[in-house]
């Protein structure tokens, strides 16, 4: 049974239509991400899901009741939210145990499992303190150890590891990612961040301006991206995206040449990730240009040509090296993916 359903869901804001009727179904078990940039939605989805929105039409379901009206408290639901929420007057341990204090638990049962759960995020030595003698990172972890104390049928979390630093948040990545698999709560996870949404989905609800504009595997979101705003939008550095045309089986603009096996058509957009493309000295160039600029990553070089219409980056060996302005050529790695998009719609055609 699927765990949450949302049948032509909407939410206005007064006039302000925020997510147009929509449906969505989250398999029970499943770690389903909303992903895309600010103001898309995410948030509002959520909120709806939690009980914190009202749902202007449409039907939410939970565990195939219908759930619209049911209050938040009665909804079975654990919420994480960027800005941890925790009670500043109480402990850590207090904080944790709060859920299991609401739900009438005794004093000895509910310290065991505080104690427990404060273990499984490395709080247990922070017990006593109060969330303002804390770092982010543990404030967070707080947060975290308060939402999974007990095991609620769906976790709800809204970009929970936004305030963290960058080192931080993929440690708590994989932590996350790991509780998931031992617990298998279902969970509705918010976030902006194409990396974080590939590494820790089952599948991904890639939305834009409302609504979802692809809801995939991250595997198939980033091989096969529905449009081209997906297309844009997942991978770092992101697919190269280049106006052109297809004419006897090969997609043509300027400084750029490959077969495609796509019928001829003018307004192509081609794409090609920084990592399907490499350097090539043979007569097999799919792109000649000359070069703007290199940046180390430290596995690899990111290799940029540019001309006056069209900047291209490949992923090249982390120990090439060639004077800016030197004439280059790329060639797509044998096998990989030429996205072929159309202009007009922005929809994939091959
Ligand atoms: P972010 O990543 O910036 O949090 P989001 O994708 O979560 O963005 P939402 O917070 O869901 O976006 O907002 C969706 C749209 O609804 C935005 O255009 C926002 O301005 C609007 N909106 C959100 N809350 C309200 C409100 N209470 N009243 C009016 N408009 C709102």
């Amino acid at each position: 049974m699927a765990e949450v359903q949302l049948v032509d869901v909407e939410k206005r804001y007064g006039e302000f239509l925020a997510v147009p009727k929509q449906s969505l179904t989250i398999e029970e078990g499943e770690f389903l991400v909303l992903l895309g940039p600010s103001g898309c939605g995410k948030t509002t989805t959520m909120r709806m899901i939690a009980g914190l929105e009202d749902i202007t039409a449409g039907d939410l379901m939970i565990a195939g009741e219908r759930a619209n009206d049911k209050p938040p408290k009665d909804r079975d639901i654990a919420m994480v939210f960027q800005n941890y929420g925790l009670y500043p007057h109480m402990t850590v341990a207090e904080n944790i145990g709060y859920p299991l204090k609401l739900r009438g638990m005794d004093r000895k049962s509910r310290d065991a499992r505080v104690l427990e759960t404060a273990q499984k995020v490395e709080l247990d030595a922070l017990l006593k303190r109060r969330p303002s003698e804390l770092s982010g990172g543990q404030r967070q972890r707080v947060a975290l150890a308060r939402a999974i104390v007990r095991t609620p049928k769906i976790f709800l979390m809204d970009e929970p590891l936004s305030n963290l630093d960058a080192k931080l948040r993929v440690t708590m990545r994989a932590e996350l990612k790991h509780l998931h698999h031992e617990l298998g709560v279902t969970t509705v996870y918010v976030t902006h961040d194409q990396m974080e949404a590939m590494t820790l989905a089952s599948r991904v609800a890639v939305m834009r301006e409302g609504r979802i504009v692809q809801l995939d595997t991250p595997k198939k979101i980033y091989s096969e991206p529905a449009d081209l705003f997906v297309a844009g939008f997942i991978g770092s550095p992101s697919m190269n995206l280049v106006e052109g045309r297809i004419t006897g089986g090969r997609f043509e603009a300027p400084g750029v040449s490959l077969p495609v096996t796509a019928a001829d058509r003018d307004g192509v957009v081609m794409g090609v990730r920084p990592e399907d493309l490499q350097l090539t000295t043979d007569g097999s160039a799919a792109v000649s240009g000359k070069l703007y600029a290199l940046e180390l990553t430290g596995d690899s070089t990111l290799v940029t040509l540019r001309d006056r219409t069209t900047s291209i980056c490949a992923r090249g060996p982390a120990d090439f090296e060639a004077p800016i302005d030197a004439p280059c050529s790329l060639a797509p790695k044998p096998g990989v993916r030429i996205h072929l998009f159309d202009k007009t719609s922005g929809q994939r055609i091959d």
